[in-house]
């Protein structure tokens, strides 16, 4: 195995349908070296969500391999892959995906205490993060008080909350207004660009994308350069 952080090795995921079964990837390879951040620009309905929850390891392709940090991930059973995914893998959505009912420290602290960390250690953490995405003032906030950016920075704070080395992010400024998604994006970048991780972050946004390593688009369930294929 290279040196890659992250690879997908022709994979191929297909759903089931009421008619045909829909063929979203096919034969879909990348790799993501250290410290690597690509972009992933494609319309909807390509296969760029289905892409990364692959590439996160929740969900399982018919064919082909995920290989994180050069272990094959497609033969091992559920609780290797969740603990892999937890350590390894931070995950940033469109939609925030916080708990409403927690506030914004609690929501970071949550990942850290899964991993481990005693509840002084994961406060500690999370506050930390926070101050990094510059929310200590609004840590006791539940998220419905937070703006949509301010959800998106804790959201950001929480994928990295567990130190992982790779970072996927699905329409991670998708949700908010065109200044806010700069600002959300270039924090993301930069936190990624601190710590060294490789990231795969699919936008719409071309010009935001052109802000990576690299950019790669969906064709007929396969990822190329999106410079030779403008979409
Ligand atoms: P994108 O993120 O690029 O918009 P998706 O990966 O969400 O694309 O979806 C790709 C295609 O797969 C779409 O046609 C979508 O309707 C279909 N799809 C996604 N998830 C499922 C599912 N769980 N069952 C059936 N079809 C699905
Ligand atoms: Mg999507």
């Amino acid at each position: 195995m290279s040196e890659a952080m992250l690879a997908l090795r022709d994979v191929r995921r297909v759903y089931e349908t009421a008619s045909d079964p829909l063929v979203v990837l096919d034969g879909a390879s990348v790799e993501l070296g250290r410290g690597e951040a690509v972009g992933l620009v494609a319309p909807s309905g390509t296969g760029k969500s289905t892409l990364l929850h692959v590439a996160g390891l929740l969900e399982r392709p018919q064919s082909g391999d995920v290989f994180v940090d050069g272990k094959a991930c497609g033969r091992l059973g559920d609780a290797e892959r969740t603990a892999i995914r937890r350590n390894g893998i931070g995950f940033v959505y469109q939609f925030h995906h916080l708990l409403p009912e927690f506030s914004a420290l609690e929501n970071v602290m949550l990942p850290c205490m899964i991993a481990g960390l005693s509840r002084k250690e994961a406060s500690k953490r999370a506050g930390d993060l926070l101050e990094r995405v510059g929310l200590t003032p609004r840590a006791t906030h539940r998220p419905a008080k937070l703006s949509g950016g301010e959800q998106q920075r804790v959201a950001v704070a929480r994928a990295l909350a567990n130190g992982p080395a790779v970072l996927l992010a699905d329409e991670p400024t998708g949700n908010l207004d065109p200044g806010t998604s700069d600002h959300v994006f270039d924090l993301l970048l930069s936190m990624v660009r601190e710590r060294g991780m490789s990231a795969l972050i699919a936008t719409h946004n071309v010009g935001l994308a052109r802000r990576l390593d690299r950019v790669v688009t969906l064709q007929d369930g396969k990822l190329v350069s999106y410079e030779d294929n403008p979409t």
